[in-house]
Formats: structure tokens, C-alpha cells, sequence
């Protein structure tokens, strides 16, 4: 059942380059059986590679595995897609700079509609054909939408000593750094914003 998950793309790494073999798109579902029964609905499992997906310093590796797991249902029209995409991710960590991991895990509901019914809207993101539904756009959208925009090694990570720098996770150093010492950066930084600039008078030549 786990369809073409076993033939990852390859030479697909740069997204938006060439396009990849139909038989290496391993989110690429055959949809006709069931669209022929308004009303029916299949489970499907899909994996495979999805490169180019990255928010800020998190990405998800051109070669991990992302998996598609939840049901296609036919209605009137187009199809139903349902189910939970996952993929692990890595990063770096926004406070200790160190590296960071975690996974994907978001849940997708999204109607898939045929261009060419009446209802269709020109803006619809994810049509889907008489013979073929391509999950990739609608697995693709919802990682990138779950990578963490400020990735943490962990969320008790204590960071760098804004003295040092060293990492407060492995070493203790000896600066003497009072935990208020942002608030106080910051009051600084707030009274000299406050202070209006003076204008300066450009002289037209
Ligand atoms: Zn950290
Ligand atoms: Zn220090």
C-alpha cells in the first residue's frame, strides 16, 4: 500500500529545477479508480523526499524521510485529503547557537477540487485531476508551515553568557552577570531612542 515510497526522487534536490521523473514523485496518487465513486475513500500511506523545505535556520534534510498518513475521499467534484504529515527537522539553536532537531507533526484537511468543475476558483492551491492527485504542494505547505521560526536545543536551554560566550549548558563561567542585565540593556536603549533626532537641513544646491 505504501504506493512509490520506496523510489525516493532523485535529482530533484534543487526545487524549482527540471522536473522530476513521474515515476519518482512519491507523493503523485492515482486518483481515477476512486473518483469514478463520489463518496468513497481510500487510507494511504506515502513517503518520500521533499527537498528545499527551510524557515529561517530549520530545515528539513533534502534526504529525510517526510510521510503522508491519513485517507483520500472522493466527493462531488474533486477529492477530500485528510491525515498527518511528519518530517523530522534540524536546526540551530536560537540561544546556545548550538544544533537543534525536533519533528514535523501537522495535521492536513484540505478539498482538492477539479479545475475543470464549475465551482473551481482560479486561486485554489491544491486542484486535483480526473486520473492523478499530486499530494507534494499539500504535504510541502504544511512542513514548512510547522518548522519552528526560532528552533531551541531545548526548551530549558540557558544559551550563551552574553559576556564569554561560553555555553551555559556544558560550562559554568565565572562572569558576574546579573539575570536582569537585558531589562536594564534595554531601559538604556529606550532612553536614547526617546531623545528626538534633529533634523538636519539639506541645502539644495
Ligand atoms: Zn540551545
Ligand atoms: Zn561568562
Amino acid at each position: 500500500m505504501s504506493a512509490a515510497g520506496d523510489r525516493p526522487a532523485e535529482g530533484g534536490r534543487r526545487p524549482g529545477r527540471g522536473r522530476p521523473a513521474r515515476r519518482g514523485q512519491p507523493f503523485s496518487l492515482n486518483v481515477r479508480p476512486l473518483r469514478s465513486r463520489p463518496g468513497t475513500r481510500r487510507q494511504v500511506y506515502l513517503e518520500g523526499q521533499l527537498p528545499g523545505m527551510f524557515v529561517s535556520s530549520a530545515r528539513v534534510a533534502d534526504d529525510a524521510t517526510v510521510r503522508f498518513d491519513g485517507y483520500v475521499e472522493s466527493t462531488l467534484g474533486g477529492v477530500t485529503v485528510a491525515g498527518e504529515v511528519t518530517a523530522p527537522w534540524t536546526g540551530v539553536c536560537r540561544r546556545c547557537l548550538e544544533p537543534a532537531e525536533g519533528e514535523v507533526v501537522a495535521e492536513v484537511r484540505e478539498l482538492c477540487r477539479d479545475p475543470g468543475e464549475a465551482a473551481w476558483e482560479e486561486d485554489e492551491p491544491y486542484p486535483v485531476g480526473h486520473d492523478e492527485l499530486d499530494l507534494q504542494p499539500i504535504v510541502r505547505d504544511a512542513c514548512i508551515l510547522e518548522l519552528p521560526l526560532a528552533p531551541l536545543c531545548s526548551d530549558g536551554c540557558l544559551g550563551l553568557c552574553p559576556t564569554c560566550g561560553a555555553n551555559r549548558n556544558r560550562d559554568e563561567c565565572s562572569c558576574d552577570v546579573p539575570t536582569d542585565t537585558r531589562w536594564s540593556a534595554l531601559a538604556g536603549l529606550g532612553s536614547e531612542a526617546a531623545e528626538p533626532s534633529e533634523p538636519t537641513e539639506q541645502e539644495a544646491e
